[in-house]
């Protein structure tokens, strides 16, 4: 599945209050968590993911109107405060992307925002922050574009001191090719959990010094 959050891209809008399990209420002073985040910078939410429409509802004095969408895997996604009732009907089939109505601040709102919730499958809502990290990147693959600018790339190697242009498939050789040399100094410099950009600046650390 494409997960897009709310405002319809793969990159988080503004957060204006961040998911807090003891968060003071805002306008009521009592500790109240907030299993959200707070949302802002534009007008037409999305959902973001295919799925159905389980709620549609109103809540004076909290979510005001509210939406909740259930994607096929059943994970739920939640979104208060809208400025009007949601067009869609509970049932209706969405996909990711289609509109669920306009940001507001109807209910318990101290301004225009939406209030989003992700409640995994069976389970209590989560910070959507941690919902994305543990799923955007594999529910997100290289579109074609993506695949054609890697393949087509060119990168410069050095071999004995002279340097050259080569595609990305002599570099995958040439690395295949020295993987066991790049394997030993992975499994040693690894470290949990693997930041592979920092993992390849250690491993050429390393390389320049033994080359020196
Ligand atoms: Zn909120």
């Amino acid at each position: 599945m494409t997960l897009l959050w709310p405002n319809g891209s793969t990159t988080i809008p503004h957060v204006s209050s961040e998911f807090n399990l003891t968060r003071k209420h805002p306008i009521t002073g009592v500790v109240k968590p907030h299993r959200g985040i707070d949302l802002t910078g534009w007008s037409t939410i999305v959902a973001p993911v295919s799925g159905v429409v389980t709620v549609n509802a109103y809540q004076a004095g909290g979510a005001g109107h509210w939406v909740e969408v259930r994607a096929d895997n059943g994970d739920r996604f939640r979104f208060f405060h809208l400025a009007a009732a949601s067009p869609l009907h509970v049932g209706q089939r969405v996909t990711s992307g289609t509109a669920i109505g306009q940001m507001g601040a109807s209910g318990s709102a101290t301004g225009v925002h939406l209030h989003y919730e992700t409640w995994p499958a069976g389970k209590t809502a989560i910070n959507p922050r941690e919902y994305y990290a543990n799923n955007q990147e594999n529910d997100m693959p290289l579109n074609n574009q993506d695949l054609i600018s890697i393949l087509t790339a060119k990168f410069t190697l050095t071999q004995n001191g002279k340097s050259r242009e080569v595609s990305v498939q002599e570099m995958l050789s040439a690395i295949v090719f020295y993987g066991d040399v790049l394997n030993a100094k992975i499994d040693r410099l690894a470290t949990a959990p693997v930041d592979t950009a920092e993992l390849a600046r250690k491993i050429v650390v390393e390389l320049v010094k033994e080359t020196a």
